[in-house]
């Protein structure tokens, strides 16, 4: 702690140099394999892996994102590699099209086709879409045997042409490895652009990437529309590498193929895709030798995988990186001497929270029943009753991850009853969860620079990067976490992961901020802190609404209570006189 507290505190972090400046080594490296592709003499044999490992390789990229990025499954990267190459195998041949319109159609119905697969399915959690896209998968293959006018059938397509620039084999390599350099470059900064953080949101935790302000199935679109453009690509660059395409070259097997390169190397990042790729491709080549002693070969490299699978579940190169982070010291945040504004917006009266009627049934239990709670501007408001009232039901309809059965909401003047969460988030909603809800695999400071990206957040200039750090630096600072900003959360106590939470909504600058138990699980000391917290946040006129089992924190914290009991509430006011209504005494003490 000391050494951290020597640093001075700046006003501002140092504006990035531009991103292609500083990953100019990286564009050199990929300049100089693309020379070497181009300029070595590769007889046909190692030419033919080189040319296989960098197509797939593409494709692969695009189970990184879908996958490893956004945690989404596509058991059907065949089928989309399938589009491409029979778009360039087609067109150049029976249609004489150009090959570069023909590599640009097969990435678009690649991607159409990704789109309205997820469009239509991503609704749906994980084994129906793994269900759906085998369905998926098998249906183009059935097409392309049995389509034989469109497809040629089983014969597949022959004579692929090449674009005019890149006739021979060689020069036909190089640019292909041109195109995964530049792919790769864009897969492997794409988790930290907004996108990218999004998708590692959804995956992570999808009720509070909702509740962030992230477009959750947008997100999860977008990430399998991605997945499948890098398919249809890799699969026209095959095309034209090979000059010959069959429909055995894009079934299930080969879809398995493409998520074993994947999670062999590990699908969390386009390094681990590429060296799977490799490895895949180069197993069956260096067991040759064994070809002669029937199915042997099979069992060594069905069981060399399996073994790598389970001892590095997340793959080679997630092995590499879990290593290289246990020995690397973690370097601390800078600590910034900017001060955490929070400035609500204010366009609904004095009130900033309506709700009138509100109830949630399950069945036939009436979790919320009728209830009315008005929320002043500027103040803390308290939400109690007895376990099971309905309390965080309440909070989850009023954010939207339940559909309200009845009732209307207001925020800040807005009628958000029917809104999404993304959308009521945008609108000026913060929220923390009773049952802690991080993204686990980030950073703190990661975390709460999802929460600096609200869609509305006027404290920060849309795609300032800088910004949002120096923002989500200050609300962690806020909390007192500032200099612990770049560790990960699964090294924060339970009491310090509250506190990101919190940092996480203050960093969004809400108009109102639901509190679900922030005090539950702590320890004495830390509620004195939260306590603390809650007086400055409040101090800068945010309104809280807050639920709480801690009599002591409410009576001090909160100007005005509301109690439910039953799911209906039963009483409601300024806060002494609730605390002292009989119906309220009885309901927590269990007496008349
Ligand atoms: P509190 O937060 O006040 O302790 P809850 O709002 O969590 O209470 O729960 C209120 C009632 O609603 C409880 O009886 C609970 O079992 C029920 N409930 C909450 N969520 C659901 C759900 N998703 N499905 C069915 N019942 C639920
Ligand atoms: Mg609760």
């Amino acid at each position: 702690m000391s050494s951290t507290d020597q640093i001075q505190p700046v006003a501002a972090l140092p504006r990035p140099k531009p991103l292609l400046l500083r990953h100019a080594p990286y564009f050199i490296a990929a300049a100089a394999l693309v020379f070497l592709a181009a300029s070595m003499r590769f007889d046909g044999y190692i030419l033919n892996i080189l040319m296989q490992a960098t197509t797939f390789a593409i494709a692969v990229f695009g189970l990184s994102v879908v996958l490893g990025l956004c945690g989404q499954i596509n058991l059907a990267q065949a089928a989309f590699f399938g589009f491409g190459a029979y778009a360039v195998g087609l067109g150049t041949t029976d249609y004489q099209l150009n090959y570069w319109i023909c590599l640009f159609g097969g990435c678009i119905m690649a991607l159409v086709a990704g789109a309205v697969l997820g469009l239509s399915t991503l609704r749906l959690g994980g084994h129906y879409l793994a269900m759906v896209t085998i369905s998926f998968q098998q249906i183009v293959t059935l097409v392309m045997i049995n389509a034989i006018w469109l497809t040629k059938g089983p014969d597949g397509v022959s004579r692929i042409g090449r674009p005019s620039l890149f006739t021979s084999s060689q020069s036909y390599l190089a640019f292909c490895v041109a195109v995964l350099a530049i792919v790769g470059y864009m897969v492997w900064h794409l988790p930290d652009t907004r996108l990218g953080r999004a998708m590692r949101a959804v995956r992570d935790n999808e009720l509070a990437a909702g509740v962030n302000g992230i477009d959750v199935f947008r997100t999860k679109v977008t990430a399998f529309a991605i997945s499948a453009v890098l398919g249809g690509l890799g699969g026209g660059l095959f095309a034209g590498g090979f000059a010959y395409i069959s429909p055995d070259q894009f079934s299930f097997a080969e879809s398995i193929v493409f998520l074993t390169m994947s999670l062999l190397g590990g699908v969390a990042s386009p390094i681990g895709s590429a060296i799977g790729t490799g490895l895949l491709i180069l197993i069956p080549e260096w067991l040759r030798f064994l070809k002669s002693v029937p199915g042997l070969y099979l069992a060594i490299y069905g069981l060399s995988v399996i073994l790598i699978i389970r001892f590095m579940p997340d793959g080679i190169w997630g092995f590499v990186t879990a290593a290289y982070d246990r020995i690397r010291a973690r370097k601390p945040a800078p600590a910034i001497g900017i001060p955490l504004v929070l400035k609500p917006a204010a366009t609904g009266g004095d009130m900033v929270l309506e709700v009138t009627g509100l109830s949630k049934h399950f069945g036939g239990l009436k979790a919320v029943d009728q209830v009315d709670i008005a929320v002043h501007r500027g103040g803390v408001h308290a939400l109690i009753g007895p376990n099971g009232s309905g309390k965080t039901t309440t909070l989850n309809v009023l954010s939207g991850l339940y559909e309200a059965t009845a009732g209307k909401v207001l925020l800040d003047g807005t009628d958000v009853t029917t809104m999404p969460p993304h959308l009521r988030t945008a609108a000026g909603l913060g929220r923390t969860f009773q049952n802690i809800r991080l993204f686990r695999s980030m950073t703190a400071l990661e975390n709460v620079v999802i929460g600096a990206e609200r869609p509305g957040n006027t404290m920060v200039g849309r795609g300032d990067a800088t910004a949002l750090t120096e923002r989500a630096l200050a609300a962690l600072t806020f909390v007192g976490l500032g200099p612990r900003a770049n560790e990960l959360i699964t090294s924060f106590s339970y009491g310090h992961q509250r506190l990101i939470e919190i940092a996480r909504a203050l960093a969004a600058n809400p108009t109102l901020l639901l509190l679900d138990e922030p005090a539950a699980g702590l320890n004495s000391s830390e509620k004195l802190e939260l306590h603390e917290l809650l007086k400055r946040i409040a101090a800068q006129g945010l309104t809280i609404l807050i639920i709480d089992h801690d009599m002591t924190l409410v009576s001090e914290a909160a100007q005005h209570i509301t109690v439910l009991n039953f799911g209906r509430r039963i009483a409601d006011g300024e806060s002494m006189a609730v605390l002292r209504h009989p119906d309220v005494v009885s309901a927590y003490l269990g007496t008349d």
